[in-house]
């Protein structure tokens, strides 16, 4: 069987973790976690609840501190350094499950604040890069509702576009459609596979295996705290190798 997917990957490594290990307080949430990710490789991280996708993903971006071994994104290794971090943020936009957009600012002005105070963007140029992006996700007539007047599919819509507005070079998603009726997961998963198609480069921890059929270079399976598994989607589905990601996919598919 060949895969629709599967396509020639570049050399260039944007993501690098080295024998990387994470604990809450005394708890050791992330063990020995190894990964590379290629520019424009599309990653989906699945696995149970509580085995660590979360604690992972932001860890690549500085939400949570690695206590040993090595993060290294676009070069920059991520330590302390304050300087580091900004610049890694600057190259790595995020979208979680909940979307985080201010309530009180129209969609235009949560999708300018950053470039204009972050980036130090002129007006004008940050409100035509904000359309520019809420036209690629579909919806540059909602630019001065609020959000509350939006559906949760077009929130979600808003917050992968207030990201592209910072223009990132890696995007990470968590589990950016399990709190969307499912008549609204489909119009996010478009976004994020044209997203995918265009060459940027994701790390999507989802459960939305149907996504990961289409859209993932490589499925990676955890499971209390380890990458168990991962391998490209074909392989991962059709013939799984551990017993954990077995009876993990029995459960979810
Ligand atoms: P997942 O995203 O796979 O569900 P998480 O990364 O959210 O997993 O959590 C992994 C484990 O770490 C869970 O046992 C969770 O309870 C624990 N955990 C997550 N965040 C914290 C925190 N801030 N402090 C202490 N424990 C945490
Ligand atoms: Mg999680």
């Amino acid at each position: 069987m060949t895969e629709s997917n599967q396509r020639e990957l570049s050399d260039e490594i944007v993501i690098r973790i080295n024998q990387m290990h994470k604990w809450y307080g005394e708890f050791h949430v992330l063990k020995d976690i190894n990964l590379e990710v290629t520019k424009g490789e599309r990653i989906v991280i699945c696995g149970p609840s509580g085995s660590g996708k979360s604690t992972m993903i932001r860890c690549i971006n500085r939400l949570e501190e690695h206590q040993q071994g090595q993060i290294i994104v676009n070069g920059t290794e991520l330590t302390n350094d304050v300087k580091n971090i900004e610049e890694v943020r600057r190259e790595v936009g995020m979208c979680f499950q909940h979307f985080n957009l201010f309530p009180h600012l129209t969609i235009l002005e949560n999708l300018t604040l950053a470039p204009m105070w972050v980036r130090k963007v002129p007006k004008s140029e940050a409100e035509a890069t904000a359309m520019h992006y809420l036209e690629r996700v579909k919806i540059p007539d909602q630019a001065n509702k609020y959000p509350g007047q939006l559906s949760g599919g077009q929130q979600q819509r808003v917050a992968i576009a207030r990201s592209l507005c910072m223009k990132p070079e890696i995007m990470l998603f968590d589990e950016p459609t399990s709190a969307l009726d499912p008549e609204m997961i489909a119009e996010v998963l478009d976004v994020m596979t044209t997203l995918a198609e265009e060459g940027m480069t994701m790390l999507c921890v989802t459960h939305e295996m149907g996504f990961a059929k289409k859209v993932a270079d490589r499925v990676i399976f955890m499971d209390a705290g380890q990458v168990i598994e991962q391998n490209t989607p074909t392989e991962f589905f059709e013939n799984p190798q551990n017993e954990r990601t077995q009876l993990f996919l029995s459960q979810i598919l």
